[in-house]
Parts: C-alpha cells; sequence; structure tokens
C-alpha cells in the first residue's frame, strides 16, 4: 500500500518543522508549503528526505491561495493546518493577524472541499488563545477544558497585538468549525490547541539570534542583565514535541475527531524559567542574569486558573515532557549552536 500523503501548511514554522520530522519518520509522505523557492529548498535540504516536497504558497489570506498546490497532489488524504501569522510586531492587528488566520482557514478548508474530495482528516492547529482570554486566566476560581472559548470580541481584537493574536485565534477556529457545520465536507476536522510552546528547534542550525515567538520566552532570559527585573510572565506551557506527536494523533485516532486537544504540560512563571536557568548553567550564568527571589514562582501560579485537560491526557495516553527538560534542552541547543549562551 502507498503511504499516506500529509499536506502541511506553513511547513517552515516552529511546530511544523517537528511535526514533519515525527511524519517522515512515521513512514508518512509530507507535501508542504512555504512562501518561496528559497524556503522550501532550505527546508528540504534540511530534511534530507525524499518523502517530502514542496508547494509555494506565498500568502494564505489570500482568495484561492491553496487551490493550484492541492489540484497538483490529488494523492493527499490528510491536512494539516498550521499557517498562521505569531508574532506580535505588527502595526494594524486586523489587517496583520486577524484577516491572514481567518481568511487562511477559510482558504484552506475551501480548498480542501472543491479540489481536494478525497482528503477525508483535517487538522487545524488553534490554541489555548481561542479557549481562554488572560485577563480570566488570572482568576484562580475559572477552570478551562477543552469546551471552553474564548469570549473575546473581534473590536476588542482589533485594539492590540497580543488581543489581535488572541482574535486570531479564536475566530480562525470558529470558521472552521462553522465550515463544517454549514457545508458539510467530505473530511472530519480536529483541532489541536497549545498553550505555550518551548523546547528545541527542529534543527540546531536554527537556534541562533532571535528564535520563534514562543521559545524566545525561553531565549530571552539569558538577555538579561543582573538588576533587570524577572519576567513577569505567568502561564502554562507545553513542548513542541508533545504538540508535533498531538497532530499526528489528531488524524490517526478515531475519538479526536470532531474534536478539541488542549495540550498544556502545566503552569510557568518567569521566575520559574530564571530558576532552571540559573540551577543547570550556572557556569555560564551566574551573577549575568537575575536570580529573583527562587522558588516564589509557586505562589503566582496559584493565582491563576486551573486548566483541566484530563480528556487530552486520557488520548494522548503519556505523561507531557515537564518545565525543566523543556527549557535546559532549548538552552543546551542554544548553547550547542552558537558555542555560548
Ligand atoms: P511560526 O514558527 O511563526 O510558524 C508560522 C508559520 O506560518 C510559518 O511557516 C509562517 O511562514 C507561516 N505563515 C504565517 N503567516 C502566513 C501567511 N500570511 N501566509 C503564508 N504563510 C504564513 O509559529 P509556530 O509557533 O510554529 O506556530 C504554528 C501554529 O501554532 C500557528 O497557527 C500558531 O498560532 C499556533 N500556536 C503556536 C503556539 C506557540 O506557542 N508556538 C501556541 C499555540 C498555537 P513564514 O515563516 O515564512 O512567515
Amino acid at each position: 500500500m502507498a503511504a499516506t500523503s500529509v499536506f502541511v501548511s506553513g511547513a517552515t514554522g516552529y511546530i511544523a518543522q517537528h511535526v514533519i520530522l515525527q511524519l517522515i519518520a512515521k513512514g508518512y509522505k509530507v507535501v508542504g508549503t512555504v512562501r518561496s523557492t528559497e524556503k522550501g529548498e532550505d527546508l528540504k535540504k534540511k530534511l534530507k528526505s525524499d518523502n517530502f516536497t514542496y508547494e509555494i504558497v506565498k500568502d494564505i489570506g489570500v482568495e484561492g491561495a491553496f487551490d493550484e498546490a492541492l489540484k497538483a497532489h490529488p494523492e493527499v488524504t490528510v491536512f494539516l493546518h498550521t499557517a498562521s501569522p505569531f508574532h506580535f510586531n505588527v502595526t494594524d492587528p486586523e489587517k496583520d493577524l486577524l484577516i491572514p488566520a481567518v481568511e487562511g482557514t477559510k482558504n484552506a478548508l475551501s480548498a480542501i472541499a472543491t479540489y481536494g474530495p478525497q482528503i477525508k482528516k483535517v487538522v487545524v492547529t488553534s490554541s489555548y488563545a481561542a479557549i481562554g482570554h488572560h485577563d480570566v486566566d488570572a482568576v484562580a476560581s475559572n477552570t478551562f477544558t477543552e469546551d471552553s472559548w474564548n469570549e473575546i470580541t473581534w473590536e476588542r481584537s482589533k485594539g492590540n497585538a497580543l488581543d489581535g493574536y488572541y482574535g486570531s485565534k479564536t475566530f480562525a477556529e470558529k470558521a472552521a468549525w462553522d465550515f463544517v457545520k454549514e457545508k458539510k465536507p467530505n473530511f472530519t476536522l480536529s483541532t489541536v490547541n497549545p498553550v505555550y510552546v518551548f523546547g528545541p528547534q527542529a534543527f540546531a542550525s536554527d537556534a541562533t539570534g532571535t528564535l520563534n515567538t514562543s521559545a524566545e520566552v525561553i531565549n530571552s532570559i539569558l538577555k538579561l542583565k543582573s538588576d533587570d527585573e524577572v519576567p513577569s510572565s505567568a502561564a502554562a506551557f507545553i513542548d513542541v514535541r508533545d504538540v508535533a506527536e498531538a497532530h499526528l494523533v489528531a488524524f490517526e485516532n478515531k475519538d479526536v475527531e470532531g474534536q478539541r486537544l488542549l495540550l498544556s504540560s502545566g503552569r510557568f512563571t518567569g521566575q520559574d524559567i530564571l530558576d532552571i536557568v540559573n540551577e543547570n548553567f550556572s557556569k555560564y550564568v551566574k551573577g549575568r542574569i537575575p536570580t529573583g527571589v527562587p522558588g516564589s514562582g509557586a505562589e503566582k501560579i496559584k493565582t491563576l486558573a486551573t486548566i483541566d485537560n484530563s480528556k487530552t491526557r486520557k488520548i494522548i495516553g503519556h505523561d507531557f515532557i515537564g518545565l525543566k527538560k523543556t527549557v535546559v534542552d532549548t538552552i543546551q541547543q542554544v548553547l550547542d549552536t552558537n558555542g555560548s549562551i
């Protein structure tokens, strides 16, 4: 039997590259979309696999963006839609985040319905951002599950980059579920909703300079000076290798059809990351970065909402990678790649 072919939008992304590595390791063929030939060739070189090919999709937000790529690949039966803008460097949140995310998702699904009738499974990479806003995540009495939705409005989403990102993921995921409900296409939909994704880059050569938005939360700790404030971040994390695996589970496991996987390993604070870096890389950072009040992160975590993803954990069937390993692996890779941190 021919190997199953999986289409991955946004193939050059931090998460997508791990997804592709895991797909290839399991014997799948992969067709990725990238924005340019240069990016496609670079990824092909890194993957060193004949089971990876690419198509150019310059901008997912343009109507018909995926039509030609899908027409060219009638062998594809699974579509993983990971592409979406994830950065806060925007001047107009509606134009730069909301519209590409929502239209990109609609364009992907319409192309599948029209030009990929053989596609049976679609997985959309959504986010915890579509589940809870940080306002309500910061209330200890709240609980968020696979059934929760961020109640952010389009109007509020236009206000700033962070709200723009929350809105982009919420409205893009809603658009995907609405599409399935209204059009009753040939495919089933599942979503993967990760919290902050940490962990090493798929390819060590990328662990240099400024990293992707979420891994940079860890990397930026190395750029602090001893008298800088401890970063006030207090959120939840999941390792990128667990996120990648969940994308495979989302189409391989029939129980995930029509479901959302809420991926969270646990909570973290800026202090917790500092503690791990100071403890495990003291030779390099001692006295150079702040120490704060070691161990005090736990108190702050008590003020946050509960994330109850027991349904997802049962489906995945093993523990998620913990904070120490995800932080140490991220920093160790930066150290190995650059020779210093
Ligand atoms: P990333 O490294 O920035 O990857 C995003 C990918 O999407 C890149 O390949 C990017 O291409 C592509 N892309 C963005 N806008 C595009 C557009 N308008 N047209 C075509 N391609 C476009 O981010 P990531 O962390 O891997 O995120 C991947 C997905 O996971 C996103 O849907 C994100 O919202 C979601 N997510 C991420 C996290 C996290 O903490 N990392 C958490 C929850 C959900 P270029 O690089 O060429 O621009």
